[in-house]
Formats: C-alpha cells, structure tokens, sequence
C-alpha cells in the first residue's frame, strides 16, 4: 500500500502534489517523492523518510517548477525505503517517470529482459520494471507505450506517468490497486483515494481494473484495457476527509479489518505461481530442509498468537516440532537452539524490542533464522537469513487485524512449501491445498459479509465483567486471538481456555448469565467442543458459537451461531478470526471505547 496523486493544470503542480501526498500519508510513509514536467524535462526529487522531508528539499516545492507532475509515498513492498528506492523512478533516456501503488508479481523475468536489452536499473523495486518497459515500447506515441507495457505486467498496479514529450500530459492506470480522477476546472487531478482531491474538486470519476485515463488541464478521457474510449459517470464526493482517510469507515479498525481479504491476497497470490508456491529468496533445498530438527517460533502479543495457529499446519505437512515460544520469556529461558534449529521470527514493525533480543540470542547460539515481518528493511528483517514480508501495508490501529491474518498466510505458505519441497505431500494433495489458500481471500470476504447479526451478537454478549473464549486445538489458537482482541480494545477481561482443561479450573467461574464463545470449527474436534457447550450451559452461561456452515447440530446446544465458511482445518484460523474481531470491535463501540488507540497501548512495542 502507498499513496500516488498526480496534478496538471495552469499553475505549478509541486506543491499541490505535496499537499496531497500529506492526506495520503497514512497509506505509506518510509519515503516519498515528485516529478514534474516542464519544458521537454522532467525534475524528480525523492527522499526517504516523511513527506515533511520532501517539503523541506523541495522547498515546499519551489524547486520543481511545472504544470503537471506526479506523487508518490511509500511502503515498500521491494527494496529497502532508501533515496533510490522512493518513487517516482525514471527511464534511463530520462523522458518517462512512473509512480506505482502496489506489486509486479512477474518483475523479475521482466528485470532480467529489460537487463538483456540493455536497460538498466537503479533500483530494487520491483517498480522500475514499468518505466523500462515503457521506454522500450514507446516510438512516439505515449498512450501506446503505455499500454504495450501494462499488458506485460502481472499483480496489482494503480500507476501514473509522466512524459517529456508531452507537455500537461499525465496518464493514469488501474489494476486491483485504487485510484480515482478528480475533475477540476482547467485542471484534473488522480489519487489513490479522495483524501488528496477534496480541497481541489468534488466531482470524480472511479477507474475499475483494466482501465487507463489520459488527463490534460482541459480534459480526461478514459479507455478501456483494449485502449477503446468509455463514458464513466461523473460521481460526487460527500465524504469528509477524516471519514475518507478510513474509507467510510468509523475506524481505522474496521477498516482495517474489511481491507483482510485484499491484504491476504497481497501476501499470497505473489507466492503462487501456476500451482506452485515459491517464497521469494527463501530457496531451501530438501536437503536443507531436512537438516531442521526443530522450528522455534518467537513472537510477542498478537504476533505470538499468530505463530501458534501455524504451528498445526507445519507440524502436520513438515512433521518437524514446533515450539512457540514468547520473546519475552524465550530471551531469558534456557533456550534449547542450535544451527539444527529453524527460527521463525514474526513481528509486524521488525522493531519489536523482546523479539529482537530473544532472535539475537537465538543467532548467538547457531540458530538459522526467517523473519516474517511488514515493515521492509525493519531490524528483525535486516538481522534475519532470510525475509518474508507480509505486505498487509501499514496498520494505524494499534490492535492487529491485517497485521495478524497476513502473518498467520505467510506461516500456512511456509508450510506447503517446505512439506513439498521435502516430498511429503502427493502432488495432488499440493494443488489441492494450494486451492485452499488461494481461495482464503474469497472466504474472509464471506465471513464479512454473512455476519451482519455481529452488531446484535455484540450487545448481548456484552456482559460487563468477563468473557471465555473455549476450543480445542486450532480453535483454541483462535481462541487466544480473539481473547486478545476483546482485552485490548474493549478493556472487559477475556480468558481463553483450551475447552478440554474447563474442567481442570475455569468451569468454577460459570455463573448464570456468563458469556462463553465457544469455537467449534475444527471439524475433527467440534463435537467435542459441543459437549463443552452442553456443560456450560447447565451451570448458566451463555453461548455464543462460531461453526462452520453446515453445522446444524450446534444449533440445538449454543444459544447463538456465527457461521463461516468451509475450508481445510489446518488452514481455517484465519477465516474463523474474522468473526470475533468484530465481536471484540463491536463489543468495544458499544463500551465508547478509544477503539484505534486503546489505553496504555502503542502500536510497536520498541522497549522492553
Ligand atoms: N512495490 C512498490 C515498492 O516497493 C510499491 C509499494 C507500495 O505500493 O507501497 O516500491
């Protein structure tokens, strides 16, 4: 996720870019640029760090002057937040700028082409690719250069160019990443979202997938992907600027919560290549792979969370042990690692200051190490042998959503891949599991979209005092995370409890009207669970269950059911989360809780 805005008109178009690249900042902050065209030249400027950074280099934008140009602020997805990874990037004859929102999934066949032709790169994002690409292809018309281009590219791309030889020209693309035009009078304008256009305009128009648009001061034509002119309606925007910041939405939570099936594809798709996933630089041999006799994972709060769900899925297809394991204790245990030792680090920053001690510790003793992180060129992604991003974009929320489901995909990805790669999985097995992450994104939508009761659920389940949340193996790593949830951001005391050990000490707490979720997903375990519901309720508790539609027998025990949902047990954590932090989200709202910014909490924990 980043934001990109781009400006031509009849007055200069550096400091409005940079007006709008502030609005947009809360998508992406580790650097940010311009380019703006003038006179056959184009002046780029780029800087890492805040846009407060590039204010200040370009003097507020006094030394860029020109009538159009384009913006970017960014979250690297490919290639650390340095100067020359910050957008916009330049053709090597320096006539073509491009800023990008998004992944090229294909980037590194292309970069080897473009390589081989003679191009070359300055960069490691995976971006550059585009305005190479666009250099060769073009012979002096733009618009086909453009096109040519694009239709090279695979992943998601909201794009926006510049050229010399086009004076007042800025071309805009869409494919699965946002973008809007903003239709202002002797000037047009494009964002990433309205934030950046509602001080200058009210009218837009929403580019869908596949399509471009052309913009002058005087006019915007659209085209569809065959380069066909199409008629949009003109829409008008209502939204505030704070509400458009959260896409409509009350919170950043929320928001944050809907953007899940568009942040797990990010972290998937790019991974799965013709039924067969590849985890970027991450090439262990099976050989390799065989030589680990543990996996340790490390992690703290959610992120731990996160790590114990997984753990099912690796011990199940690797048949290697998995020890979960919180930084906090890991760093002052007596930890039992050496270079046999696969240590998995998660952490959504990179900057979690016990994660980082207990991995050090780790290294110190010989331990291999794999970072799964958000934040590119964090410490813990510097310090690790290896990097898988998440690329969830950045969370403002300080409890996790996306930050968690995406970490939670990256773990079930590791695990097909090093299961196959060791030969464990049949090869019909490996495509049908592949089927099933691939279809993880589509399900969370679902889970979101059938739970419209959540609201309702959230009022009665409210109970004031405290909630238990009971299940049994996956469920019960669900369990842990939605408990979580619950505490951080409604502030009511939530227990998980594996549902086997109820009778081992929690079931003494079980009064008239105490709330129990009870998640009875886990199809080789549910009806376990069940009984369980049947034992808190006979001492008065009320239930609210999460099943798998289809479960009807649930029904005659729980009191309420959330339904989500089919999908592989081994990778059905991540959907069956969805429903409780919305529980929790609701729960919270009904309290007037701070929702994004809870009480005595901060985003990344960078102390110990
Ligand atoms: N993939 C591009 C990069 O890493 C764009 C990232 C983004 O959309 O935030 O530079």
């Amino acid at each position: 996720m980043c934001g990109i805005v781009g400006f031509t008109g009849k007055q200069n178009a550096a400091p409005i870019l940079l007006e709008g690249l502030k609005k947009l900042e809360y998508r992406g902050y580790d650097s940010a640029g311009i380019a703006v065209a003038q006179d056959g030249v184009i002046s780029v400027s780029k800087v890492s760090g805040r846009i407060a950074n590039l204010c200040e280099k370009t003097e507020d934008g006094k030394t860029l002057p020109g009538f159009s140009g384009i913006g970017h602020t960014r979250w690297a997805t490919h290639g650390a937040p340095t100067d020359v990874n910050a957008h916009p990037h330049m053709s090597c004859d320096g006539r073509f700028s491009v800023v990008h929102n998004g992944i090229i999934e294909n980037y590194m066949a292309l970069r080897e082409e473009l390589t081989a032709n003679g191009y070359t790169f300055s960069s490691q994002t995976d971006t550059e690719v585009i305005v190479h690409l666009i250099e060769m292809y073009y012979h002096g018309d733009f618009k086909e250069a453009v096109m040519r281009a694009t239709s090279r590219l695979t992943g998601s791309y909201a794009l926006g160019v510049l050229c010399a030889d086009c004076p007042g020209k800025i071309i805009a693309v869409r494919e699965a990443s946002p973008l809007i035009l903003g239709i202002g009078v002797g000037e047009n304008f494009f964002a990433s979202d309205v934030t950046a256009l509602v001080a200058y305009t009210r009218n837009a128009l929403y580019l869908d997938d596949g399509e471009f648009a052309e913009l002058t001061s005087e006019s915007i034509t659209v085209y569809d992907c065959t380069g066909a002119v199409i008629h949009k309606p003109v829409s008008r925007i209502t939204w505030s600027i704070e509400a458009a910041e959260k896409g409509g939405y009350e919170h950043f939570m929320l928001k944050e919560i809907m953007e899940q099936p568009c942040a797990v594809k990010t972290a998937l798709a790019p991974r799965v290549h013709e039924n067969h996933v590849q985890l970027d630089d991450f090439s262990y041999t099976a050989e390799e792979l065989r030589s680990i006799r543990k996996i340790v994972i490390t992690a703290c709060g959610s992120a731990y969370y996160a790590g114990c769900a997984g753990k099912y899925a690796i011990e199940k297809l690797c048949h290697i042990p998995v020890d979960v394991q919180l930084a906090s204790e890991l760093r002052y245990g007596e930890p039992q690692i050496d270079s046999d030792t696969l240590l998995i680090v998660l952490s959504q920053s990179g900057e979690t200051a016990d994660t980082i001690a207990a991995m050090k510790e780790c290294q110190s003793l010989g331990a291999r190490t794999l970072a799964i992180v958000n934040v590119v060129g964090s410490t813990i992604a510097k310090l690790a042998d290896h990097t898988l991003y998440t690329w969830a974009g950045p969370e403002i929320a300080v409890a996790t959503t996306k930050g968690y489901t995406t970490q939670l995909s990256v773990l079930y990805l590791f695990a097909v891949y090093a299961a196959h790669t060791m030969e464990l999985l049949p090869e019909q097995e490996y495509v049908r599991l592949i089927g099933e992450l691939q279809s993880i994104p589509k399900k969370i939508q679902q889970v979101l979209d059938m739970n419209t009761a959540l609201p309702q659920l959230a009022k009665k389940y409210n109970s004031g005092h405290s909630v238990f949340y009971i299940g049994r193996n996956t469920d019960y790593a669900v369990a842990l995370e939605g408990a979580l949830k619950m505490k951080e951001i409604s502030y009511i005391h939530a227990e998980a409890y594996a549902a086997g050990e109820l009778k081992h000490g929690t079931i003494a707490l079980i009064d008239e009207g105490q709330s129990v979720i009870a998640l009875c997903c886990n199809s080789r375990i549910a009806e376990k669970t069940m009984n369980n519901i049947v034992e808190v309720k006979a001492r008065g508790a009320q239930v609210l269950a999460l099943a798998v539609k289809g479960n009807r027998a649930v029904l005659a025990q729980a009191d309420d059911v959330i339904y989500i949902p089919d999908l592989d047990p081994l990778f059905q954590a991540v959907v069956e989360i969805v429903p409780l932090q919305l529980l929790a989200y609701y729960v919270a709202k009904e309290n007037g809780c701070d929702i994004d910014k809870p009480k005595n909490l901060a985003k990344s924990v960078t102390v110990e």
